[in-house]
């Protein structure tokens, strides 16, 4: 299984990457986990990617290109659900070259489909745990404990770039520069439309269906 999860910013990818990875077993890559990751770390990566990231600005291509390569070789992943990632045009020729080497091309990708508006509301009602990556949303998915996770206990956290500037600029982003992607992926005959306005369950279903599972 070789699945791009794609969508604009709080689509919904990453909670549906993590159950399907969970039901096929297929490694969830998520690169803005990665990078976050890294700019906690302080490596070098991270100190490249943390102006761009807290402005909601997109990291460069070369950066996270790289981080992709290594994740995939480095691991020898075979089966994998890529979150946020191909963001640009070169991010997905650079993938597609990266795939064929490797002998395993994308198979599918889905497409969240999404209202801006909804989003904006989701993203500021966010809290995450960077401890684990668990996401909330305070009204329709509230942590049991304010401010704590339920599954590991640390701290939540609004992320920076949660917070309605960078989320205007991260979704102008996304129209400018990741949603291009639909039609290169449209030209492979390999997109497939999900509505994801509904409950997690049924854009799970809908996903499964979709990928015949
Ligand atoms: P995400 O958690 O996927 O929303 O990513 C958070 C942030 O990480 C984005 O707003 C970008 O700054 C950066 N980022 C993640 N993935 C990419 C990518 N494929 N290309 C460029 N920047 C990225």
């Amino acid at each position: 299984m070789r699945i791009v999860m794609f969508g604009c910013p709080g689509a919904g990818k990453g909670t549906q990457a993590k159950v399907i990875a969970t039901k096929t077993g297929a490694v969830h890559i998520s690169t803005g986990d990665m990078l976050r990751e890294a700019v906690a770390k302080e490596t070098e990566t991270g100190l490249k990617a943390k102006e761009y990231m807290s402005k909601g600005e997109l990291v460069p291509d070369d950066v996270v290109v790289g981080i992709v390569k290594d994740k995939l070789i480095n691991d020898n992943i075979k089966d994998f659900i890529l979150d946020g990632f191909p963001r640009t045009i070169p991010q997905a020729k650079a993938l597609d070259i990266m795939l064929s080497e490797l002998n395993m091309p994308v198979e599918k990708v889905i497409n969240l489909n999404i209202d801006h508006q909804v989003i904006v509301d989701r993203l500021c009602q966010r809290r995450v745990c960077l401890n684990c990556g668990e996401t909330y949303h305070l009204v329709n998915h509230p942590p049991k404990v304010e401010g704590k996770c339920n599954a590991c206990g640390a701290d939540l956290i609004h992320r920076s770039d949660d917070q309605p500037e960078a989320i205007n600029n991260r979704l102008d982003q996304y129209d400018k520069k990741t949603a291009p992607l639909i039609e290169f992926y449209k030209e492979q005959g390999k997109i497939t439309d999900i509505d994801a306005s509904g409950s997690i369950d049924e854009i799970r279903d809908n996903i499964m269906k979709t990928l015949g599972l």
